[in-house]
């Protein structure tokens, strides 16, 4: 039981989540309220980026689970012992070193929701941008060739200092960045200027990418535009870079290289065998089969090779498709009962157990699990709530 479920509740998941569930849920809402899209929200990206340092890291988290957020403190990471949320941003979607930023233009992180269908038969999606290209007319110098001239309003210094009497005998020096040149030092008088971009250098212009979604390729997974980024004078442009997101299907999770899925049988399938049809993502029939004297019990979990996900950059293989068997009895009252003992008599024989006059006969009711939890939480107790590890729960029906 956890102590504290802030963090859990700021990334949306459950104080159960795995690590994939934690990862997928700040890889989106870091891409939602990252500065460059919401740039009000500095301080709601600051605590996604808190809360996933500590959740990612499985030290910290059991130490956040059994001390709440002040061992997280006493730890030594509470206030600045965070890293930057940049930072941790640029790790995670991979945004190149330090060194090289300084050189090069942002990286620009985009998500691309994608279907399952996709992933596994490939595709081609188009993604139209907007970004900062170098001027052609004046091919990024702002203006006339040799119209640059030193600042006047800042001497070229492109800062500006104030002097302010802050007490008698007592002066204070502010620096600001000169808004005449914007802190360059140098610009273009108002009639040099070229037209076309305003003496900005750079125009904002409409990009369309073509994104190859391969086989097999996965949520979460990149695909890197080297050098797509906003072009910038004297800056090599970053990248753009797209993350996919992977949408939920209907009939098929995906384990890895896997596919795995329910399959409701009838008894009479589970116990005299059964051929069924299933529409694999690439639209194929599959017949799946079990041969009479075979009998399925409800949760078997049974697979088929080869006919799970392609592998990336290896497609003509695939991962296995895992079926898990429900099997659903039939309602009340579905025979007569004087019919009964000929089924029986068909049946494997009871498992007779002695009966005698001293023991207590009781009364079978139904049974609701979802009262009997709400019951528990009520008492404070939330242990009903299933392990981090999950798995492959059943369903009864
Ligand atoms: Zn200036
Ligand atoms: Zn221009």
């Amino acid at each position: 039981m956890v102590r504290e479920t802030g963090y859990y509740d700021i990334l949306g998941v459950k104080p159960s989540a795995a690590s994939d569930e934690i990862k997928k849920a700040y890889r989106k809402l870091a891409l939602k309220y990252h500065p460059d899209k919401n740039p009000n929200e500095g301080e709601k990206f600051k605590l996604i980026s808190q809360a996933y340092e500590v959740l990612a890291d499985p030290k910290k988290r059991d130490l956040y689970d059994q001390g709440g957020e002040q061992a997280i403190k006493e730890g030594g990471m509470g206030g600045s012992g965070f890293s930057s949320p940049m930072d941790i941003f640029n790790m995670f979607f991979g945004g190149g070193s330090r060194m090289n930023r300084e050189r090069r233009g942002k990286n620009v992180v985009h998500q691309l929701t994608v279907s399952l269908e996709e992933m596994y038969n490939g595709a081609t999606r188009k993604l139209a941008l907007q970004k900062n290209v170098i001027c052609e007319k004046c091919e990024g110098y702002g203006g006339k060739k040799g119209a640059l001239e030193k600042c006047s309003n800042c001497k070229g210094k492109g800062v500006q200092i104030h002097v302010q009497q802050i007490g008698p005998g007592m002066i204070q020096q502010i620096q600001t960045m000169c808004g005449e040149c914007q802190g360059q030092g140098e610009r273009i008088n108002s009639k040099d200027r070229c037209k076309t971009c305003n003496g900005q250098k750079v125009e904002r212009k409409k990009k369309i990418l073509e994104v190859h979604i391969d086989k097999g390729m996965k949520d979460g997974q990149k695909i890197t535009f080297h050098g797509e980024g906003d072009q910038e004078p004297s800056l090599e442009p970053g990248d753009v870079i797209i993350v996919l997101d992977q949408k939920q299907h209907p009939v098929f999770q995906r384990q890895d290289d896997n596919l795995v899925t329910k399959m409701e049988i009838q008894l009479v399938d589970a116990l005299c065998g059964f051929r069924k049809t299933l529409t694999t993502l690439d639209n194929r029939t599959l017949v799946i089969s079990s041969s009479p004297g075979n009998v399925i019990n409800h949760g078997d979990v049974k697979s088929v090779n080869n006919e799970g996900m392609p592998i990336y950059r290896n497609p003509f293989e695939r991962g296995r498709l895992i079926i898990q068997f429900l099997v659903k009895f039939p309602e009340n009252g579905w025979m007569p009962t004087e019919m009964l003992p000929r089924l029986e008599a068909l049946l494997p024989p009871r498992e007779s157990s002695m009966i005698t006059d001293d023991m207590e006969e009781v009364e079978l009711t139904d049974f609701d699990p979802s009262e009997q939890r709400r019951r528990y939480s009520d008492e404070g107790d939330d242990e009903y709530e299933g392990t981090r590890t999950g798995g492959v729960q059943c369903q009864t029906q």
